[in-house]
């Protein structure tokens, strides 16, 4: 049974030493300008969560974590428009979300939790493929439709949103990315253009199948929202399989067992030191 260890420390570094904690620690990545809804939505995305004082600014788990997104952006990022960027925040349970715009944000406990280099790959895979789906930007649409707000009619367009009403939208849509799983068709379409580009970065697209088994049996109060809330897992299985065997050019040459897998290490006790709020 996996077992969380919450071993991040929140400190506060006093700034003659935050020189020296900057040439030490990995940084977190500069948001993308906005230019269009998906930046501006992100962008309020990235506020929020920063005034809640959740972003980590820099950490050594960034060294930990950047081998990874590096092969994923390197294989997604011709089919986004914008920059992937992936940030690491502190929050409750351990889980991972995109926001529309490139930004992807990591649990810092959900390094803790995979057992493998691929558990952690496979879900940094099918995050980025909402993004590159726009599963975010629909579904507020589709909400915006249902609520029959005037909004609605903006989202979509080329037209900048005010700068309250992409504030209310973040706070919505961080609520949502953070507890409501998508459809079962999005979620598993999600999983398949995810083992799409695990594969082709050579990291084993097994390792979302093995991410879904270890939580059958686990403890539900450790199991990340991103598949508590997430459709029945055989079911997410199954159609992953069936994507591997119908595809033997790609992934035949994957191993499915576990035992395979890459022994990802994290350092215990990594510093972190987080963003503050620009707010007075
Ligand atoms: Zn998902």
């Amino acid at each position: 049974m996996p077992r969380l260890q919450f071993s991040s420390s929140r400190v506060w570094i006093p700034p003659f030493l935050l020189i020296v904690s900057i040439l030490c620690s990995a940084q977190a990545p500069v948001p993308e300008p906005v230019s269009d809804q998906e930046t501006q939505l992100g962008m309020a995305v990235y506020n929020e969560l920063r005034d809640k004082g959740e972003i980590i600014e820099s950490s050594p788990l960034y060294d930990t974590l950047r081998p990874v997104t590096e092969a994923i952006s390197r294989v997604a990022q011709p089919r986004y428009n914008h920059p992937f960027k992936f940030f690491l925040v502190h929050e409750a349970h351990p889980n991972a979300f995109a926001a529309p715009g490139g930004n992807v944000y990591v649990v810092d406990s959900l390094l803790y939790f995979v057992k493998n280099t691929e558990e952690l790959a496979g879900t940094l895979c099918h995050e980025v493929s909402h993004t590159i789906h726009r599963d975010a930007m629909n579904r507020l649409k589709e909400q915006q439709k249902i609520e029959r707000r005037e909004l609605g009619a903006m989202i979509g367009t080329a037209i900048l949103l005010g700068p309250s009403q992409a504030q209310a939208l973040a706070i919505g849509l961080i609520g949502d990315l953070q507890s409501k799983a998508y459809s079962r068709e999005v979620e598993s379409s999600a999983d398949v253009t995810g083992s799409d580009i695990c594969a082709e970065t050579g990291s084993n697209p097994w390792g979302l199948v093995w991410l879904f088994q270890d939580f059958q049996n686990a403890d539900t109060k450790q199991i990340p929202q991103l598949l508590s809330d997430h459709p029945a897992n055989g079911t997410r299985i199954k159609t992953l399989e069936k994507h591997f065997s119908d595809n033997p050019d790609v992934f035949a040459k994957f191993n499915p067992d576990p035992k395979s897998a890459t022994p990802f290490s994290v350092p215990k006790d990594a510093p972190e030191q987080f963003l503050r709020s620009s707010k007075p």
